[in-house]
């Protein structure tokens, strides 16, 4: 017999999530162990049209996981680690959509095995990073989630079971699709018309270009087109070695020139850049006493890289970082290094308590988040950056900036107090999708579009566009049950 919820006390942890959207409420919440167990809450609310919202871990931050009634179909018990393959280079393992981050990593470390999509909250489920194509720390030189996925397992609104494969099937050249199911039914859709950004990084909406690969349709879908119940992701080798800094600029200009003259250095000898402004900082004085005193008072922002190195290219790696950093004027003497994995994680860890810090005051002030996500092409990075300073401090609100800025993506986490100041954060925040839109950006890189963000999709799609991923959203789930609200209103459904 499934194990379902429904006290309001029991299932309260599974109707909201890091967004702190309010108001989320479900009948229950059920926890299948199966695929088939999967297939038949899903086909049973089919026929009977209640909406069913899919679980993972629920650090998700645009309010995918909130349920505005119906069920909550929660992956947890979905949590095994099938297998783990050595390969020549690296290897695959397959996993159950429950499957937590942080375990899967542990298991793989002694292996010297590496997954790299690392959002950094490690406590997430693979299932939940696969549904919104998550990326992170080390994206700048590893890429998303969608690239390391071979394989996924994906149970439709129907009940019907899609064993898809990387390379088996493609949309053609006009955007038409076809996925045979097991039952002998084939489904038949159209892609939506729309070109994607070309920014390094996107997460908004569903993934589409011309004859693509259909698994990359269910990446980064938002619980909308089906649960994702097992996946097999690609595994590299562990870095032999690594060695990682967080250095202080006292010049945004030169910060700025650094990441563009290390850009192409760092992908070629695949390091990794994230960076934060000096609100950032200063955000992080209350929380890290004991290394706070360390940071650099005339340092405006400040560069966490990672380099992987052997014993071969450890020193000459050092050197041409220590040069570069020199030529631009970094606060060398005052920067941290760290060639030691212990070393290494307190530093990943102080860029960590960045989005923790930032979570902890939206759920302090009861506040909705109002964080960005946007990135921009190549060349409109200094712009763009020079926007969001000048917009907020003319707005006078709170705020800081930090992320990933290889990737030319930075979040801008507005801080409002209050109602008043919570209006003006929103209203500013327009002003800077309206902007990112207008140089070629998206308006999402990794977080995804949820509940929290239809809204500014809008002003990166048309109507016709979003229309259009309603249409393919029916074909697969013909009841518009799964996921409702999130990518797109409701209403395209009916
Ligand atoms: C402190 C902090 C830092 C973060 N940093 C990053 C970062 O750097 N980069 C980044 O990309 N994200 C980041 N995130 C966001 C988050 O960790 C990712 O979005 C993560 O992938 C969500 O996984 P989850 O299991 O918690 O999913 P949930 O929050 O439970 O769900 C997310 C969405 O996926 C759907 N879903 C979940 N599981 C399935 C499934 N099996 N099948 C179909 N749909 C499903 C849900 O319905 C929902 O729409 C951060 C979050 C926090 C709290």
């Amino acid at each position: 017999m499934m194990l379902s919820k429904s006290d309001p006390d029991e299932i309260q942890s599974f109707v909201s999530d890091a967004s702190y959207m309010p108001g989320g409420f479900a009948s229950r919440v059920i926890f299948p162990e199966s695929a088939a167990e999967v297939a038949e809450v899903l086909a049973s609310a089919t026929h009977e049209g209640t909406p069913v919202t899919v679980s993972g871990a629920g650090t998700g931050t645009v309010a995918g996981r909130v349920p505005f009634g119906g069920y909550v179909l929660a992956t947890d018990r979905l949590n095994k680690i099938k297998s783990i393959v050595r390969e020549e280079a690296g290897g695959r393992t397959v996993v159950e959509a429950g499957v937590v981050l942080a375990d899967l990593q542990r298991l793989l470390e002694p292996e010297a095995l590496l997954y790299p999509p690392d959002p950094t909250e490690r406590s997430c489920f693979l299932g939940g990073n696969v549904a919104t194509n998550a990326s992170g720390a080390r994206t700048f030189k590893y890429g998303p989630t969608r690239n390391y996925v071979e394989r996924l397992r994906i149970v439709l609104a129907t009940g019907d079971l899609v064993d898809l494969r990387r390379r088996e099937l493609r949309a053609d050249a006009s955007g038409r699709i076809e996925i045979p199911l097991q039952s002998g039914r084939t489904i038949e859709a159209r892609l939506p018309s729309y070109r994607m950004p070309q920014v390094r990084k996107h997460a908004s909406g569903y993934y589409v270009a011309p004859g693509m690969d259909l698994l990359d349709l269910f990446i980064g879908s938002e619980g909308t087109l089906g649960v994702i119940v097992e996946a097999e992701v690609k595994l590299l080798p562990k870095p032999e070695g690594l060695i990682a800094g967080i250095v202080f600029f006292k010049d945004q200009y030169e910060l700025l020139a650094f990441v563009r003259e290390t850009r192409n250095l760092s992908l070629q000898n695949r390091a990794k850049q994230a960076r934060a402004g000096k609100t950032a900082l200063s955000a992080l004085e209350s929380r890290l006493e004991d290394v706070w005193p360390l940071v650099p008072s005339s340092a405006v922002g400040a560069i966490f890289f990672e380099q992987e190195v052997s014993a071969k290219t450890e020193e000459d790696l050092l050197t041409t970082w220590y040069e570069y950093l020199q030529a631009h004027g970094a606060l060398l003497d005052d920067s941290w290094f760290a060639t030691n994995e212990q070393d290494q994680a307190k530093l990943r860890e102080f860029r960590h308590q960045l989005p923790v810090l930032m979570n902890e005051w939206f759920a302090r002030y009861k506040k909705q988040k109002v964080s960005t996500d946007m990135a921009v092409p190549d060349d409109e990075f200094a712009g763009m950056l020079r926007f969001y300073e000048e917009t907020l401090l003319a707005s006078d609100l709170r705020y800081t900036i930090f992320g990933h800025i290889g990737d030319n993506h930075v979040h801008v986490n507005i801080l409002p107090r209050n109602d008043t100041e919570a209006t003006k954060a929103r209203r500013v925040y327009m002003q800077l999708v309206r902007q990112a839109v207008k140089v070629g950006g998206t308006i999402s890189a990794e977080h995804g579009i949820g509940k929290l963000k239809r809204e500014y999709l809008r002003e990166m799609y048309t109507q016709e566009h979003l229309r259009e991923m309603a249409a393919l959203k029916r074909s697969f789930d013909p009841a518009g049950i799964l996921g409702r609200g999130n990518i797109f209103s409701e209403d395209l459904l009916s």
